[in-house]
């Protein structure tokens, strides 16, 4: 492993600006390194369902020996990353304090980078490795939904570097996301000079959500109201009113009976007050739940323990690409990479976490070709 080369190439790819949808530059520096290193580099056809100035990038090294890998992570960050330096200091790498650091999720990247050339370097067996490179993944995860799935190995195991907690962080489980969007429909009136003729669709709309259970449900299913809209006037009775919300949880039964409570909540108000509602609602991504004794987590195991880092077994409140991917059928997991307060001018990697990070990327594939036996 080459800690100054890993260091150095984290900090140019953070300077590479990459908001959501505008990956282009950052999608064209990733795939000169990996050219270098001997990938064949295609891009999915994703622009039209994401926007994004790029497809998602799909790269491919045949191996020395049987087996394959696919190592991944995302290329976009979220806002504010103009004009991003790094700077470290006593180990640690921050931002100026005026932008994120992206270390989410830059770091996975270089180190996924790093792992991959010392692989090479040391002409040790390698499997198939596969390197996929998502856009979109801060817009409710566009670029894996819309990841062209064939372009992977089948049945090939799939480690995203995107958690935060230090490396050897793995999410067992994450919850599936569900959302809704209901339409009140009442009847306006004048709210002075006949309000008795007016069908108030704001209240109906109170009343469902005085009536549903929301919040953390239990310790693995939440819920909640995010948005709502309606009215014109304080003297008009409202005719419409509009809220979204969610449901998520680890167990399908529970989302489900979530999901039914929330619809029984929004039919009672309409039928109380003499209105309609509509509501639809959308699976956004399935949950993940994998068991300690999973083929996947054992193999995280092992290389954890090749990698001198601890294996820390985590369940998640939050989606990431695994849930969109293993919707697919990919058997994707995520890994902590060490980042911390992302998604904030605060966000900060210590150097040695970058390393841990390309050490266990490094062990996975050598675990890939080479399964210790115990
Ligand atoms: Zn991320």
């Amino acid at each position: 492993m080459n800690n100054e080369r890993l260091l150095s190439l984290f900090c140019e790819l953070v300077q590479i600006e990459s908001p959501s949808r505008d990956e282009a530059a950052m999608a064209k520096r990733c795939a000169r390194e990996l050219s270098e290193m001997g990938f064949s580099v295609e891009f999915d056809n994703s622009v039209q369902a994401t926007g994004s100035t790029t497809g998602n990038l799909v790269a491919h090294l045949p191996g020395t020996c049987p087996g394959h890998i696919v190592l991944s992570a995302h290329m976009d960050t979220v806002q504010p990353c103009t004009n991003i330096v790094p700077i470290v200091e006593e180990g640690i790498v921050r931002s100026s304090g005026q932008t994120i650091l992206s270390a989410d999720d830059k770091a996975g990247i270089a180190a996924i980078f790093e792992a991959v050339r010392t692989t090479l370097e040391q002409s040790v067996p390698r499997p198939d490795i596969t390197v996929v490179l998502t856009t979109c993944e801060e817009l409710s995860l566009l670029g894996a939904g819309a990841l062209d799935i064939n372009l992977l190995p089948e049945g090939a195991p799939c480690f995203i570097f995107d958690a935060d907690g230090a490396p050897g962080t793995v999410i067992m489980g994450a919850p599936c996301h569900r959302s809704f969007e209901a339409h009140f429909l009442g009847r306006a009136a004048h709210a002075g000079v006949e309000p008795e003729a007016g069908i108030s669709a704001i209240q109906m709309a109170a009343s469902a959500i005085a009536n549903m259970s929301l919040g953390r449900l239990d310790d693995i299913t939440t819920a909640n109201v995010g948005v709502i809209e309606g009215g014109s006037e304080t003297n008009v009775v409202a005719d419409s009113c509009m809220i979204k919300g969610e449901c998520r949880s680890l167990d399908i039964k529970r989302a489900d009976a979530c999901v039914s409570a929330i619809n029984d909540a929004l039919d009672a108000a309409a039928d109380r007050f003499g209105g309609t509602v509509e509501y639809t609602w959308r699976e956004d991504y399935g949950a993940v739940n994998y068991g300690e004794s999973h083929e996947l987590v054992c193999q995280i195991k092992r290389a954890c323990k090749r990698a001198g880092v601890e294996f820390r077994p985590h369940i998640s409140g939050g989606g990431a690409d695994a849930n969109i991917l293993c919707t697919r059928g990919v058997k994707a997991i995520t890994l902590g990479i060490g980042m911390t307060n992302f998604h904030s001018v605060d966000e900060f990697i210590s150097v040695s976490d970058l390393q841990a990070c390309a050490r266990l990327a490094f062990a996975l594939i050598a675990e890939a070709a080479d399964p210790i036996r115990s």
